[in-house]
Order: C-alpha cells, then sequence, then structure tokens
C-alpha cells in the first residue's frame, strides 16, 4: 500500500547510500526518508589502511551518519541490519523480524570481504573492510612488536613477519605504510629488537600489482615497494593459512603472526536469492539501475553490477558508487513524479592509489599517467576534500599530515585491546604442545 508522503528506504549509508540521501533530501520533495545501517557511522575506506597504520584516528575516517543527514528534515536514520527484502510485498525485513514497508527502495549495502574459499584465511585472516577492522590490525601488528621486544625470539618464529594478501591498491597502500611505520618510526622506539628488520611479504595472485592500472603506474608500484624491502611475491597464490604459518601454492612456506586479507570483495547477501547475482554477488541491474523486475527497487555502488556504455563492469571503488547512488535517487523521484527514467551514466575521472610518501600513482583521463610526487600532492589532496566532517576537520588533518610529514612523527601508537591477541602466544610451544 502506498505511504503519504511515498517512503523511500535507503538501505547502506554508504558512499552511494549516502548520495542517493543528499540527492533524494536537496530535491525539497515531499518524502519519507528512511535510512537503514547497521553502524551509526559511516566509513571513509579508502583511508582505512591510514588507521590500521596509526596514521589517522578512526574518528577521521568514521562520521556520524546523523550529522551527515541533520540537513534533510524529511530524512531519518534507523539503525538496524536488514536481513531481507521481500520486493513482492515491497517490505525490507530486519533482523528482529520487524518489517517496513517502501514505494520505492534504494540497495547500496555495499560488500564484505571474499575470502575465496581459502582454507584458514578466515580463521586467521585479518581483513581489511571496516573501521573495527582497521583498529584490529593497528592493534595486532603493534602488539606483535611489543611481544618481540619481551621475548626476542619469536622474531624467528614470525612474530615481525607480515603477509598482505593482494596486490591492488589496499594492498600496496597497506604494505607501503607498514614499511615507512617500521622503518622510519618504530624504529626509533624499540630496544632490543630492530623493527627496521620486520619482513613485510605482499602476495599476489596475478603477475601485476594493482591489476586494474596502466602499466607504467604498476612499474612504479613495484619499484616504490621493492625500495621500501617490501618483499613482492607477484604470481603466487596463498593456499593455506594457519595461526603461525602462511602456505602458498610454490611450496614456501612464511612463518608469520599476521596475515592482512585485502584480496577481495563479494556483495553482501541481505537479498537472498531474491534477485539476479553475478560473480562477487553483485546484483544484476538494469541500465537505469533498477532490478529488473522491479522498477521501484535499485541497486548502487558496490553490491550494484553496473555497467560502461559497452557493458564492461564498472570498478568497486568509490567515484562509481557515489555517481550510482545520486542516478539512483535522480531515478527514485522521476519515477514517483511520473516520468520515465533514463539510463546510467559513468565518466570515468580515473584511478589514484599510495604507496607511501611522494610516491602514488594517478591514471587520469586523456592518458595521462602521472606517478611519484606530483601524483602524491594530488592523492593528498583529493583525499582531503572527500574527507566528510566540513572545512575544520580537512583543516585538522591536514595540519596533523604536514606535522607527521615534516617530524617523522605517527598518529595514534596505541594497543586499545581489551584482551591480549590469541594469535599472539610468549611462544610456540607454550600454545602448542605438540608443536615440533
Ligand atoms: C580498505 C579499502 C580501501 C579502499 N580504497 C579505495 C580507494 O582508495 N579509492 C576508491 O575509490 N575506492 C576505494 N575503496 C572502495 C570503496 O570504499 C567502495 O567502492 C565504496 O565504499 C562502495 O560504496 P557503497 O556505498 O557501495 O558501500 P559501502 O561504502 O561499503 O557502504 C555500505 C553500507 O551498508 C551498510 N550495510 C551493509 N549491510 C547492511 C545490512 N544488512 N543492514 C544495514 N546496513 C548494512 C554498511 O554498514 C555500510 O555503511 C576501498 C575499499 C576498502 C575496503
Amino acid at each position: 500500500m502506498a505511504q503519504t508522503p511515498p517512503r523511500v528506504i535507503v538501505i547502506g549509508a554508504g558512499f552511494a547510500g549516502l548520495s542517493a540521501v543528499k540527492r533524494l533530501g536537496r530535491s525539497g520533495a515531499d518524502l519519507d526518508i528512511v535510512v537503514l545501517d547497521r553502524h551509526n557511522y559511516n566509513t571513509f575506506q579508502p583511508l582505512l589502511y591510514q588507521v590500521a597504520t596509526a596514521g589517522l584516528d578512526a574518528g577521521d575516517v568514521g562520521h556520524h551518519i546523523r550529522g551527515i543527514i541533520r540537513p534533510y528534515r524529511q530524512a531519518e536514520l534507523l539503525v538496524e541490519t536488514v536481513a531481507r527484502v521481500h520486493p513482492d510485498q515491497r517490505l525490507v525485513e530486519l533482523d528482529t523480524g520487524a518489517t517496513l514497508p517502501y514505494d520505492a527502495l534504494v540497495i547500496t549495502a555495499g560488500a564484505r570481504t571474499n575470502y575465496f574459499g581459502v582454507s584458514g584465511a578466515q580463521e586467521h585472516g585479518l581483513p581489511l573492510y571496516t573501521l573495527p577492522d582497521a583498529i584490529r590490525v593497528r592493534n595486532h601488528v603493534l602488539a606483535c612488536f611489543e611481544a618481540a621486544e619481551a621475548d626476542p625470539s619469536l622474531v624467528d618464529q614470525g612474530a615481525l613477519t607480515f603477509v598482505v594478501v593482494g596486490g591492488g591498491p589496499t594492498g600496496v597502500e597497506m604494505a607501503g605504510a607498514m614499511s615507512e611505520l617500521f622503518r622510519n618510526v618504530m624504529r626509533r622506539d624499540f630496544r632490543r629488537i630492530d623493527p627496521e628488520n620486520a619482513r613485510i611479504v605482499l602476495v599476489e595472485m596475478t603477475d601485476t600489482l594493482l591489476g586494474a592500472f596502466r602499466p607504467r603506474s604498476q612499474q612504479h608500484a613495484h619499484e616504490q615497494l621493492a625500495a621500501r624491502n617490501v618483499e613482492l611475491r607477484l604470481g603466487a597464490r596463498v593456499t593455506n593459512i594457519e595461526r603461525t604459518r602462511v602456505t602458498l601454492e610454490s611450496g614456501e612456506v612464511i612463518p608469520t603472526r599476521t596475515v592482512i586479507w585485502a584480496a577481495g570483495v563479494q556483495g553482501n547477501d541481505l537479498t537472498d536469492d531474491t534477485f539476479e547475482r553475478i560473480r562477487g554477488g553483485r546484483i544484476v541491474v538494469n541500465p537505469d539501475l533498477s532490478v529488473p523486475g522491479h522498477p521501484e527497487v535499485f541497486v548502487a555502488g558496490d553490491l550494484a553490477a553496473a555497467t560502461r556504455r559497452d557493458g564492461t563492469l564498472l570498478p568497486q571503488v568509490a567515484r562509481p558508487a557515489i555517481a550510482e547512488g545520486r542516478h539512483a535517487a535522480r531515478q527514485v523521484l522521476r519515477r514517483l513524479g511520473g516520468q520515465p527514467t533514463v539510463p546510467f551514466r559513468y565518466h570515468d575521472p580515473g584511478n589514484m592509489a599510495t604507496i607511501g610518501r611522494r610516491a602514488a600513482v594517478a591514471d587520469l583521463p586523456l592518458h595521462i599517467t602521472l606517478t611519484g610526487g606530483i601524483a602524491w600532492l594530488a592523492w593528498l589532496g583529493l583525499h582531503l576534500i572527500e574527507l566528510m566532517g566540513g572545512m575544520h576537520r580537512r583543516t585538522e588533518v591536514l595540519v596533523r599530515w604536514a606535522w607527521d610529514y615534516l617530524r617523522w612523527e605517527w598518529g595514534p601508537l596505541l594497543i586499545l585491546t581489551p584482551a591480549p591477541d590469541p594469535d599472539l602466544a610468549t611462544s610456540e610451544q607454550e600454545q602448542e604442545p605438540g608443536a615440533p
């Protein structure tokens, strides 16, 4: 039954969801906009690796959703987890069992870590997808150093070997930032161990880093990581992860207590089998981003299998998500206004990734490729502009980054964990009495 005013539910307040809410809110249309998210904060995922490597605080990349939607009086937030969608009844079901009717639905629930069925990856890998994930990685990495300082024999058991799985932007950024943290910051603070000797091993299944980038950018990333002593294993597949080691398909065994899993994502499954999905769990959409057979349901962001004009899939990154969210909102307004919807068109502004200080790559339109310091400045400027929280927040982060840059000072090197990480045994024998 139609609601008065019409109710538009937006599932997920990430890049796509918030861009949809802003567009709906700014339209001034008489709507009841209900935003559902399981968190009361939005995460700026591109900078999660900075939280994981103590470069930024959680509050710099997590933003209070209520504050963001405050200007839009028609919008309300319910911090709830959606269990599934019943498109035939036009109902959203929450995990509490409660249901909410809608007139139009925008699904932007994003994705989650994909372990690709690798044995032990889910149990022992550290994902880097959410803010709690990033804080957990930070706690764990710092705790490894503390454990090794207390018992340097742990170094031979892999306590200071950090394996990153996945050579896409997240893996590259994470490996580069860890290297700078260990070699330029932490080396000053330990007496019994030398953090400069910590190993960082980046394992990538294909033969190249940054697969979606141009060859020049890939080459630059390769050189810059090698210059930062990151050991690269390209064309290498992880077959098994245990608490104290990683095994590669080649038979190489790397003793380690830390495997950061940055290998891929898969769409969130809140719609069960209701909608058709392709590989990676992305929902099939029409050119206008509506779901086939359900013109009142739109999908945007990482969860949508949105394509370019030539039919190729758009990458699961922030810019398409923002553009798709905005487009979905426009189509909702058109539909409610009795107008036909229009197809989504995406203008690709390019790709960027950073490897470390003054080292980044940017593949821009018109075949322009920037590498090194200039790409790094472009990356810095763009990320500062895109950080939410207003001018004061951006200025604060800029000043902090500038200070850190000049002094090699670092952000919060604090281990904020309620209990010791079980993966960090004081010695292998203690946890595994039967181990050789
Ligand atoms: C570590 C990392 C680094 C990245 N770096 C970059 C980068 O440098 N540049 C770039 O362009 N892109 C980057 N990305 C990708 C980019 O962040 C995503 O493409 C973008 O966040 C997708 O937006 P979205 O709105 O589809 O999903 P998200 O931003 O993930 O938002 C989904 C929202 O849905 C909510 N949600 C999920 N399930 C439910 C449920 N069942 N009930 C209620 N709420 C739910 C979540 O809490 C979340 O708020 C990175 C991603 C990661 C993980």
